[in-house]
């Protein structure tokens, strides 16, 4: 901790210190957990909200460890990032998905969730440069998800690196939008392809609130003014789907519509859909 001299630390905490145990047992089986083969993606379909077609997969990392089983990205994530192991998980991750999304039909996108640390490392754009070249997957095809956190950092920075990938023609998405540190400015000068609404404005009680609908429409209104198109999180029930269409939400994502599931049932849904 930062004031080590402030005289309560040493008051001993066994709940805390068992945590701290775990932590590094967890974050020693991390360390291992590539070179171990224990990660693989999840995709979950993200919806056209009127026709209910499937216009994206969002890819979700999972963690099978030996060690420890199933960790959720939940837990691993944060330490992942914490220790920087993010970065070659990362891109392992987005090596993955674009090759995953090269077997589906050619108007199907892939989105892959980027941490502020990978999108901060100088490499970052070679390493989606050499994810579409190893793939054969189109630019246009890959659209990557930032949360508003890394403004927080090194704005210009991040800004930067967004560009560029931009330049590529990749689409990025403003992932969790509503409930971070919410500032706009700098809405007005990165053009965002996607705005992802939270679950929280979404979810269960929150569609027949008031103060929820009010905030989803608003954040519709200004993302069409801006050129930018809308998903909304976490749709579980039929009720919430109407809804969310209602409000003028252009693409839906939800356990309603579909669960992370593995590539293999994925591919399913469009052999079945060919097929049909
Ligand atoms: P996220 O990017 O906001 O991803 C959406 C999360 O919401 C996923 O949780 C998904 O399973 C869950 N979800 C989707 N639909 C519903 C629904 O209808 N109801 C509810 N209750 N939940 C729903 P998951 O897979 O556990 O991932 C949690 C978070 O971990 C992600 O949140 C993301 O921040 C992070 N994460 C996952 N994969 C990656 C990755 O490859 N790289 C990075 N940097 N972060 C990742
Ligand atoms: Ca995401
Ligand atoms: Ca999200
Ligand atoms: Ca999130």
């Amino acid at each position: 901790s930062k004031d080590e001299g402030g005289g309560e630390h040493f008051v001993y905490e066994p709940s805390l210190h068992a945590l701290a145990e775990e932590r590094r047992q967890l974050e020693l089986s991390l360390r291992d957990a590539l070179n171990n083969d224990e990660f693989l993606l999840h995709y979950q379909p993200v919806v056209d909200a009127n026709d209910h077609t499937i216009v994206s997969f969002e890819a979700l990392v999972r963690w099978q460890s030996k060690d420890h089983g199933f960790v959720s990205p939940a837990k691993f994530i944060p330490l992942a990032e914490d220790t920087r192991l993010i970065v070659p998980i990362g891109k392992w991750v987005l090596r993955q998905a674009c090759m995953e999304a090269r077997k589906w039909p050619e108007h199907v996108k892939i989105n892959v969730n980027v941490s502020p640390e990978q999108l901060l490392e100088p490499d970052f754009t070679n390493e989606v440069v050499e994810a579409l070249a190893a793939s054969g997957l189109r630019p246009e095809r890959l659209e990557i998800e930032v949360t508003e956190s890394i403004f927080l950092r090194d704005a210009s920075i991040a800004r930067a690196a967004l560009e560029q990938v931009m330049a590529l023609g990749c689409g990025v998405a403003l992932d969790d939008f509503g409930t971070g540190y919410s500032s706009l400015g700098y809405l007005r000068k990165l053009r965002f392809s996607t705005i992802k609404v939270d679950k929280t404005f979404v979810q269960g009680a929150a569609v027949r609130n008031a103060e929820s609908l009010a905030i989803v429409r608003a954040v519709v209104a200004m993302a069409q003014s801006l050129d930018m198109t809308t998903t909304a999180e976490g749709v579980e029930t039929e009720e919430e789907a109407q809804l969310i269409r209602q409000l003028g939400c252009d693409k839906i994502q939800g356990f309603y519509f579909g669960r992370p599931m593995t590539g293999e049932d994925a591919l399913k849904l469009f052999v079945q859909s060919m097929r049909r």
